[in-house]
């Protein structure tokens, strides 16, 4: 049968138990299935009850009724999936959720994939790909920006600025293919220089959205951080101060974090991926050794260098071999970002900033007092530096994810080349077939014209009943 149109069915609501949980049913044969295993108390079968009406009634098992409950109907198309859909809640018991599933299946239906439920409202044009990916967005989000970019997608936002771009290089190829036509007529809209102003706006947009993308990423994804420094400097403490409540261990004894302590933090609007590491610091402790060398490690991986140095005592052969390990990491990876915290304000000062510049280059520093929590200029510096603060993730058209990114990108290069080809003098007909690539990638993102492995990838990423 063909996968799109057998009926489908799987428990909506999250494994466990809880006060109800929804068995969702999809397909042609949903229906007829919810009319085998739900017997309304009304004595009516459900069908002939109106959709988008809850009906009471009993759930019915192989051994007679499991359970009552309320069923609901969806005729296609108004459904999340486009097709007719039925909803059976149920208590929220475990086993109990399982013999209704069970019965659904004995009924006629077959277990859905991963996103199933979403994959066939994709495919049957009920929401674009952006949707699509903002609704397991929402479920995984787990920061309020994170929220607010999921559901900006999800009401069309990013799809709305995708169709206007489209619409903007449809327009502009029908006046070159018309300018081409006609070549000694007046008849286009456009000439060559028109063609120039318009390819270099579309590009500028282009490359604007993709621009967003650094936020999107830093809310979304996160960023790798780690803390650095000697030992005692107050690395504990900071990332404790960040995190907000004590998840490192803190002692006034040097060189206790042995190993590296991950924590997903939230940092202004960014997901911090952030690893306390063993101090840095020439040391002949076989294990204390092994930290360390994870300790330079972990600079090596990270996007972010938090160098934590203590502001009370002034700078140490320590400081500086672990300055040096930083440069070695920023000129292996020049994108990397360093923030030099002096901690310990609290206390008479023995670095100043223009000291600690003049040795590190490379790195903003700032000033924290970790041990009384006063992290903020850390926290804003982070936040300005991955991402744009004059977005506002709600209402602004932001790119998310790799996938839509790498579009973006593709499609900003074709329009590269189209204007390339036109300012070297050849005739705009010779770019209409950039154009053409570049809405093609862009069409990408909402998921015209993407092929099935991109797709099947996607929803692969769905948890079952979604
Ligand atoms: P780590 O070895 O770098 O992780 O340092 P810890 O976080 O364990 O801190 C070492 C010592 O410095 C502890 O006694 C902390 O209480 C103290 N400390 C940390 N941050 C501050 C601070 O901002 N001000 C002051 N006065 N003491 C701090």
């Amino acid at each position: 049968m063909d996968e799109t149109r057998d009926t489908i069915a799987a428990v909506s609501t999250p494994p466990g138990r809880g006060g109800i949980a929804v068995i969702r049913i999809s397909g042609p044969l949903s229906w007829s299935v919810s009319d085998r295993v739900f017997s309304p108390r009304d004595g009516k079968p459900l069908s002939v009850h109106p959709p988008r009406t809850a009906v009471y009634g009993d759930i019915i098992g192989e051994d007679g009724v499991i359970d009552d409950g309320i069923a609901l109907l969806f005729r296609a198309p108004a459904s999340y999936t486009g097709e007719d859909i039925a909803e059976i809640s149920c208590h929220g018991g475990v086993l109990l959720t399982q013999l209704v599933l069970e019965a659904v299946f004995a009924a006629g239906a077959r277990p859905a994939g991963p996103g199933e439920f979403t994959k066939r409202a994709f495919l049957g044009g009920k929401l674009g790909l952006t949707k699509a990916e903002s609704v397991i967005d929402l479920i995984d989000a787990e920061s309020r920006g994170q929220i607010a970019l999921a559901s900006a997608q999800s009401r069309g936002v990013l799809s709305g600025r995708i169709s206007d771009l489209y619409g903007r290089m449809k327009r502009l190829a029908a006046s070159i293919a018309v300018m081409s036509d006609y070549p000694d007529e007046d008849m286009s809209d456009i000439d060559a220089d028109g063609v120039k102003k318009a390819l270099s706006d579309i590009m500028s947009s282009l490359e604007e959205l993709a621009g967003t993308y650094r936020t999107g990423r830093s809310v979304r994804e996160g960023i790798a951080a780690c803390i650095c420094g000697r030992p005692n400097v107050g690395k504990s403490s900071l990332m404790n101060a960040l995190a907000g409540e004590d998840r490192a261990i803190v002692t006034p004894l040097a060189g206790t974090t042995r190993d590296v302590i991950s924590e997903k933090l939230m940092i202004g609007r960014c997901a911090v991926r952030i690893s306390d590491t063993a101090g840095i610091r020439d040391t002949s402790d076989e294990i204390e050794k092994l930290g360390v060398e994870r300790a330079e490690s972990e600079m090596m991986k990270s996007e972010l260098i938090i160098a934590v140095f203590d502001g009370s005592s002034a700078l140490t052969d320590d400081d500086m071999r672990f300055i040096g390990g930083i440069r070695s990491a920023v000129s292996a990876d020049p994108s990397k970002k360093i923030a030099a915290v002096i901690n310990k304000s609290d206390l008479p000062q023995k670095i100043g900033a223009d000291e600690l510049s003049h040795l590190l280059p490379e790195a903003d520093i700032v000033r924290a007092s970790a041990g009384s929590g006063d992290v903020s200029q850390l926290t804003s510096l982070i936040d300005g530096r991955f991402t744009d603060l004059s977005l506002d993730l709600t209402s602004d058209a932001v790119l998310s994810n790799a996938r839509q990114y790498a579009a973006v990108k593709r499609a900003s290069e074709d329009i590269k080349n189209a204007l390339s080809s036109v300012e070297a003098g050849f005739s705009p007909d010779i770019a209409q077939i950039d154009i053409e690539n570049a809405m093609a990638d862009i069409a990408e993102v909402d998921g015209l014209a993407v092929s099935t492995d991109v797709v099947s990838d996607i929803f692969s990423r769905f948890c079952v009943g979604k």
